[in-house]
């Protein structure tokens, strides 16, 4: 027998589920809303990395992911959330509450929020049965909830537990999709079987997504030359990242809506495709910043260096001081890198620029590297002054920077700031091809 799910809880909220109504025939997953279920997640007992796990995926195909959110395993609580984010976005992925105890809740939850009563599914049943006499052992009964289905869900197989997940779609109205909790039987149920299916059913959007990755200017200050319109902007949407190596610029643009329908009469009032948005999102970026862009997408410092000395076909020998290996750390899987010596003397007082040219060269001079970076550090009120010496072929390059904080953030900092200056000086004058 399978009881009366919530008994009512959610009473209030569900007649407000009931008169949700789709316009739209032609349905495209647009915008999605995530809930992480599970009393453990509110004490930092798990991580929760599913929401994460299905937020790139989602955002990957072009749909918004409006809000993540962390739930106990609390009916009321639980059905509420399902109700307000099925009366607001297209899509709803759950994670967690499908375990075989009355702790999880996530059936009742949504059978309560959708006014439909769960049966056992004696397909399901003989299935999960199934799987305790393949090893002769008896069922618990409390697992028999496992193979409930309400009448508008089908079950999403899990090959690696007992839960099943539910895939709920009512033909009008938002698809919810729960999935059970442990990462090792969500991920392969979302990759291959929730994802195909969800994109059958127009999932996302034509978009145009691209990252600038800038060094030498802070976020906020990168925030004051953008300006609050371009920040607020839903689309194209302009975020910055402050990251240990750069601070990212994420530009990305949808096309919009009615795009690609039939010609409108005004030809000038046609929809405007992803890539244009993007476009005059990164030109406008590029105009007020551009000095500090130094790589674009996923591109490294490694990478970036690699590139710039196969380019010159030059290779690189490093030496630094005071910023403990974290020059070496940052750098020390180049290709074209010959030697990378971390010194840990600290220094008195600044390195003259005359002293970090001549180490340079000597430190490319022994290793027999074309190339000599030269890099100290010295504490100065709480930051790190760098003194950053560059001996190339092409000439010489002295510069100081300020890496603020010190310890392992600071030293970080320091590496950023070698490499950014390495970086420009190989770039310099490269030869155009
Ligand atoms: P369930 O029985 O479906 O509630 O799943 C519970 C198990 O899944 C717990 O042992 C958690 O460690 C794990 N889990 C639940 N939610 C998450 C989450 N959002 N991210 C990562 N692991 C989770
Ligand atoms: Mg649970």
């Amino acid at each position: 027998m399978v009881p009366d799910a919530a008994g009512g809880l959610c009473a209030e909220r569900l007649q407000y589920a009931a008169s949700m109504s789709d316009p739209s025939p032609a349905r495209a997953l647009a915008t999605a809303e995530i809930l992480s279920i599970g009393s453990e997640l509110l004490v930092g007992e798990t991580r929760d990395t599913n929401s994460g796990d299905v937020a790139a995926a989602l955002a990957d195909q072009g749909v918004a992911v409006r809000r993540i959110q962390a739930l106990p395993d609390e009916l009321t609580m639980v059905c509420a959330a399902f109700v307000q984010a099925m009366s607001t976005v297209d899509l709803v992925v759950s994670t967690g509450g499908l375990g075989p105890t009355p702790d999880d809740l996530t059936r009742e939850a949504i059978a309560t929020a959708l006014g439909e009563v769960p049966v056992i599914d004696p397909t399901l049943e003989t299935w999960l049965r199934g799987r305790w006499t393949r090893r002769r052992l008896p069922f618990p009964a409390i697992n028999l909830k496992q193979a409930w289905l309400i009448p508008s869900a089908v079950a999403i197989p899990n090959e690696n537990g007992t839960a099943p997940g539910w895939w709920v779609d009512r033909g009008s109205g938002p698809i919810v999709v729960a999935l059970p909790g442990p990462p090792r039987e969500m991920r392969p149920m979302w990759e291959g079987w929730v994802l195909p299916r969800l994109a059958t059913e127009g999932l996302g959007v034509p978009r145009d997504v691209r990252t600038l990755r800038l060094s030498g200017i802070g976020e906020s200050q990168l925030a004051d030359r953008l300006g609050d319109d371009i920040l607020r902007s839903n689309n194209p949407m302009v975020a910055t990242y402050a990251r240990s190596d750069a601070v990212d610029v994420r530009i990305s643009a949808v096309d919009e809506p009615g795009r690609g329908a039939a010609s409108p009469a005004d030809p000038g009032s046609q929809p405007r495709a992803a890539a244009e948005l993007a476009d005059e999102a990164e030109a406008r970026i590029m105009a007020v910043a551009g000095n500090h862009v130094w790589a674009r997408g996923a591109t490294t410092w490694p990478m970036a260096i690699d590139a710039a000395l196969a380019g010159r076909g030059w290779t690189l020998a490093i030496v630094e001081t005071g910023a403990g290996g974290s020059v070496a750390g940052l750098l020390g899987t180049l290709d074209g890198l010959a030697v990378a010596e971390v010194r840990s003397k600290r220094s008195r007082g600044l390195a003259t620029r005359a002293h970090m040219i001549r180490i340079a060269r000597e430190q490319a001079a022994t290793a027999g590297a074309d190339v000599g970076l030269a890099v100290e550090a010295v504490e100065q009120r709480g930051d790190l002054r760098v003194t950053i010496g560059v001996a190339a072929p092409d000439g010489d390059h002295v510069e100081r920077r300020t890496a603020f904080l010190s310890g392992d953030q600071g030293r970080a900092r320091v590496a950023v700031a070698a490499a950014d200056v390495l970086l420009a000086v190989l770039r310099r004058s490269a030869p155009i091809g």
